[in-house]
C-alpha cells in the first residue's frame, strides 16, 4: 500500500531519481520516500545512455561533482564488485592548441600524462602495434587515424556503466526501504491543495486517479521538461531538450581495447566490451525534441551526420556504423546540471546534466538532498545500506 502522505516524493525513477530516492534514505533512514515513474525504472535517458564517465568537468563546480560521483562509483562497485559499472582505459586525442584547456577541465587524479601513441594493447591474440599520429590506422584501437599534430594523452579514472542495469540494480536495494510506483504517471505537482488550502504540503495528482500528498517533492524528469504537471514549475530554469545519438560499430572490442576521447570535436569511441561493439558518440546539434517522439530510431540525417563525424577520425569504422541509439536529454543554459529549489523550497528540481546525466547523477542526488535540508550523511556503498536496512 503507497500511504496517503509521504515525508519526500522522487518524480523519475532514471538514474538521478533512484540516486536521489538512495542519498535521501541513506541521510534519514527512517523517512517515507516514495519513488514514481510514469514507465518501468531506469527506461528514459537511462536505458539509452552509454554510461561513459570521463574525469573532467567545464567548471568547478562541475569537477567537484565529477570527483565525488567518481568517488560515489568507485565505492559502489568496491562494495558490490557485480555492478555492471567498468573501469576502461582511455586515450584524450587533442590538437595542441587544446593542451591548457585539457589540463584545466581534467580532473587532477585523471594524471593526464603525454604519449606519442596510443598505449599497446593487452596481449589478445590479435596483431596491432600503436597508432601513431599520422600514421595509417592499425587494427589495434581499431583503424583510428590522428591529424599530424594531434597529442595523445593517457588519462587514468574513466569507467563505464550499463546505466540501465545500474538504475535495476539500485531499485532492488531500493525496494525495502522506499516505495516503488512504476507506471504511474504523475499529472499534477499543486502546492495548494483541492480545497484550496495551503498546508505547507505538496499534493501530486496520480495517472491513477490517486492523490499522493508529501512534504517535498523531487522532480528528475530527464529530458520531460514540458510534462504538463511542471511545465511551468520549470520553465524558468530555461533547459532544453537535445537530440542524442550514438552509433553501434559493428566490430568486437579486444581485449585492452580503450576508449578514445577526441576533445576538440567532443566525440569518443568506447569499447562496449560487454555487448561486443563500439560506440561512437559525437555532438548532435538537433534542438527541442519531445522525449515521446523519439521513437523512429535512425534518421537519414542522423546517420550522415555521424559517419561523416566518425570518418575524420576512423574511416574504416564509419562503415561499419549500421545502428545505433537516439534519444534526448536535457541541457541548461549554464553547462552545469541543475539543482534548484522551487515553490519555496517545496519541490527541488534535479537534472538537465548536459549528456552527463550518468557521471553526475550521485552528486547531483548530494545537491539535491542538501536543498531538502536533510543532515548530510551519505554511505556510498550498498553493503552499507544494506546493512542498515
Ligand atoms: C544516446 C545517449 C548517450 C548518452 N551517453 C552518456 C554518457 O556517456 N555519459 C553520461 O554521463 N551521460 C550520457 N547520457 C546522458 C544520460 O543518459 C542522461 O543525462 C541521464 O540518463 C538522465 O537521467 P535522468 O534520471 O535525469 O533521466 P531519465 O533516465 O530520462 O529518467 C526520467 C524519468 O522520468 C520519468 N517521467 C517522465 N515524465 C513523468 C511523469 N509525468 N510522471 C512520472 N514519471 C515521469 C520517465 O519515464 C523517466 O524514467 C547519454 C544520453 C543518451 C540519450
Amino acid at each position: 500500500m503507497t500511504p496517503a502522505r509521504t515525508d519526500v516524493a522522487v518524480v523519475g525513477a532514471g538514474i538521478v531519481g533512484c540516486m536521489v530516492a538512495r542519498e535521501i534514505t541513506a541521510r534519514i533512514p527512517d523517512a517515507s520516500v516514495v519513488l514514481l515513474d510514469r514507465d518501468t525504472v531506469g527506461t528514459g535517458a537511462s536505458r539509452r545512455s552509454a554510461g561513459l564517465h570521463c574525469p573532467r568537468g567545464s567548471t568547478e563546480r562541475v569537477r567537484r561533482m565529477a570527483r565525488y560521483s567518481q568517488d560515489y562509483y568507485g565505492e559502489l562497485k568496491a562494495g558490490a564488485p557485480g555492478l555492471p559499472i567498468h573501469e576502461v582505459p582511455m586515450s584524450v586525442v587533442a590538437s595542441p592548441a587544446s593542451a591548457p584547456r585539457l589540463r584545466e577541465v581534467y580532473l587532477d587524479s585523471a594524471e593526464l600524462t603525454r604519449t606519442d601513441h596510443l598505449p599497446d594493447r593487452a596481449p589478445s591474440g590479435h596483431p596491432g602495434g600503436p597508432g601513431n599520429p599520422g600514421d595509417p590506422a592499425h587494427p589495434g584501437h581499431p583503424g583510428i587515424r590522428f591529424p599530424e599534430d594531434a597529442e595523445i594523452w593517457d588519462c587514468q579514472g574513466a569507467q563505464y556503466a550499463d546505466v540501465y542495469a545500474l538504475v535495476q540494480e539500485l531499485t532492488r536495494e531500493l525496494r525495502p526501504r522506499a516505495t516503488l510506483r512504476e507506471c504511474v504517471r504523475v499529472d499534477a505537482v499543486n502546492t495548494v491543495g483541492h480545497n484550496g488550502r495551503d498546508t505547507g504540503d505538496v499534493e501530486l495528482r496520480l495517472g491513477t486517479g490517486e492523490t499522493l500528498t508529501a512534504g517535498r517533492v523531487v522532480l528528475a524528469p530527464g529530458p520531460w521538461l514540458a510534462a504538463p504537471a511542471w511545465r511551468g514549475l520549470v520553465a524558468p530554469l530555461g533547459a532544453r531538450v537535445k537530440k542524442v545519438v550514438a552509433l553501434h560499430i559493428e566490430q568486437v572490442p579486444d581485449r585492452g581495447d580503450r576508449a578514445v576521447v577526441f576533445q576538440d570535436e567532443d566525440a569518443f569511441l568506447l569499447p562496449l566490451h560487454a555487448l561486443g561493439h563500439w560506440l561512437f558518440s559525437y555532438t548532435c546539434t538537433t534542438w527541442d525534441v519531445d522525449p515521446d517522439e523519439m521513437v523512429d530510431g535512425l534518421s537519414p540525417h542522423d546517420v550522415d551526420e555521424a559517419r561523416g563525424s566518425l570518418r575524420r577520425h576512423a574511416p574504416e569504422l564509419a562503415e561499419r556504423g549500421v545502428s545505433g541509439r537516439v534519444f534526448c536529454d536535457a541541457y541548461s543554459p549554464t553547462g552545469e546540471p541543475e539543482v534548484r529549489a522551487l515553490e519555496d523550497g517545496r519541490v527541488v528540481f534535479a537534472g538537465a546534466a548536459n549528456g552527463s546525466g550518468y557521471r553526475l547523477a550521485p552528486a547531483i542526488a548530494a545537491e539535491a538532498a542538501d536543498l531538502l535540508h536533510l543532515p548530510p550523511k551519505p554511505p556510498h556503498t550498498m553493503e552499507k545500506q544494506r546493512s542498515q536496512s
